[in-house]
């Protein structure tokens, strides 16, 4: 009874402690993917001062409206196109003497030819180059672990099915039409990225 009393009075002058269970191994955070995406071509639209003129090829729309070079409901095209407009409408620095309103020198000029072709594969592939090296920049960028990078290789490969799935359903015949066999460049650049091929 006595020791009791004691150590009540000592909870309740907060000298002592009480035991409480240790926390379980903190698990690893949850990685948002599809946020993920968006920053690495944000990141890589700013590294390399993408201009306007030249995200506008990419950006480029059919007559219905329809985004040429990405595909409807695919879940890697969806946060690269939401990245380039979300980059298209930025506001210029207001902070330097010099105006301007992205930090890199531009796309090389054999970027923007390809970009420019009018042959739809040829543009395909020079987007498929550019968010290939932003993916790996921004892997890069959080030191992935081995298990780490072999986890976003995987994600991307399955949102790639899945993507080309999308292409393949030819219930969306504007899609079907315009891309014949051609296959998706942000899916399968994302990939590239993730695993180095
Ligand atoms: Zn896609």
């Amino acid at each position: 009874m006595k020791h009791q009393a004691i150590v009540v009075l000592l909870l309740t002058l907060g000298w002592l402690q009480p035991s409480v269970p240790s926390k379980p191994a903190q698990e690893p955070a949850k990685v948002n993917y599809s946020t993920e995406i968006f920053h690495a071509v944000v990141e890589g639209l700013y590294d390399d001062g993408v201009s306007n003129k030249t995200l506008d090829l990419i950006l480029r729309k059919e007559e219905g409206g329809m985004y040429t070079h990405f595909v409807r409901g695919c879940p890697t095209c969806t946060y690269v196109l939401e990245a380039m407009r979300h980059y298209r409408a930025r506001p210029p620095f207001v902070s330097f003497k010099m105006a301007t309103d992205t930090w890199g020198p531009g796309l090389s000029k054999g970027l923007r030819e390809r970009l420019a072709n009018k042959e739809m594969k040829v543009r395909l592939d020079a987007l498929h180059t550019l968010v290939s090296r932003w993916m790996d920049k921004r892997m890069d960028r959080l030191r992935l672990n081995k298990t780490e990078r072999a986890d976003w290789a995987h994600e991307m490969e399955r949102r790639s099915k899945k993507g080309m799935a999308m292409l393949g359903n030819k219930q969306d015949r504007a899609q079907a039409e315009l891309w014949g066999d051609l296959s998706c460049p942000s899916c399968e650049g994302a990939v590239a990225g993730a695993t180095g091929n």
